[in-house]
């Protein structure tokens, strides 16, 4: 030992440090491990407006009232930028997610439209709207036709990129049959136009809403990979071979507007 070591000082500081890590050190250094190697998780916490302010949390994952969305590790809610489940998420200073895409509520379902069954988070499911109407026109569709149609999409992409939300992500769509429908937390459609620089916008809020909600539920980047057991991004043509149907959408669609399959699994992958 030398004479620093030998200090009574020297203890006394060393055990007010490891007394200063043990409290709020502990949640830096996890902190800094979790910037470092990303965070993995699939828990989703579906809570009211009030939970997603509060200032401890006894579980971690995302929290998420139907608008906001948080994600709290170590008891807080994350702030800054974080890579979870290979998707990177920007969280505002007050700990909600920066959406990297807008969404409007306005053709939301009731509670006693549609279903508000859970699903499991196996696929996340694409589709394009089948029909000349743009993004607002078949949000509007859906509001005033679900139950009597029995079809809805949890979100309807499109009218200059706005994402129209039908019904909260994690619940029950009716987009693709009934396996389909039970194991797609999300199900998202794409409006149409025949202006490029607005397809444009339209097609980034899909696929970063894609990329979002993959991430949130677990769910890997990968497009049409597979069988029925591989969990990944799906689009409606693969749920109509590999599961039940006989739609083929989107790939009609995108390719008139410039964007192959290929593309399309390219941009899922890295984002933009
Ligand atoms: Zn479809």
């Amino acid at each position: 030992m030398n004479v620093i070591m030998k200090h009574p000082l020297f203890f006394l500081i060393l055990t007010l440090l490891l007394l200063i890590s043990c409290l709020g050190g502990y949640d830096y250094l996890h902190y800094c491990i979790n910037v470092r190697s990303g965070i993995s998780s699939n828990q989703i916490h579906y809570v009211s407006k009030a939970v997603l302010t509060k200032r401890q949390y006894s579980q971690n994952g995302w929290y998420y009232d139907g608008h906001d969305w948080a994600y709290v590790r170590w008891h807080h809610r994350l702030t800054g930028t974080h890579t979870i489940n290979g998707v990177q998420y920007h969280f505002a200073k007050n700990g909600k997610q920066t959406l990297p895409y807008r969404v409007n509520y306005h053709y939301q379902l009731s509670a006693q439209q549609g279903s508000n069954q859970r699903a499991h988070a196996k696929y996340i499911i694409l589709h394009d709207i089948g029909n000349a109407g743009s993004g607002r026109e078949g949000a509007a569709f859906m509001k005033a036709t679900a139950d009597s149609n029995q079809a809805y999409t949890n979100f309807v992409v499109g009218s200059q990129g706005t994402v129209y939300q039908i019904k909260r992500p994690g619940t029950v769509a009716w987009g693709a049959g009934t396996t389909a429908n039970a194991n797609a937390p999300v199900q998202i459609e794409l409006g149409h136009t025949t202006n490029q620089t607005n397809f444009a916008a339209d097609y980034h809020a899909y696929v970063n809403l894609a990329r979002d909600m993959a991430g949130k539920y677990n769910i890997p980047l990968t497009l049409d990979r597979g069988g029925k057991e591989t969990k990944g991004i799906k689009s409606h043509l693969w749920v109509s071979r590999h599961l039940w149907g006989d739609h083929h959408d989107p790939y009609g669609y995108l390719k008139r507007r410039g964007v192959s399959k290929q593309q399309l699994a390219h941009d899922l992958k890295n984002g933009f």
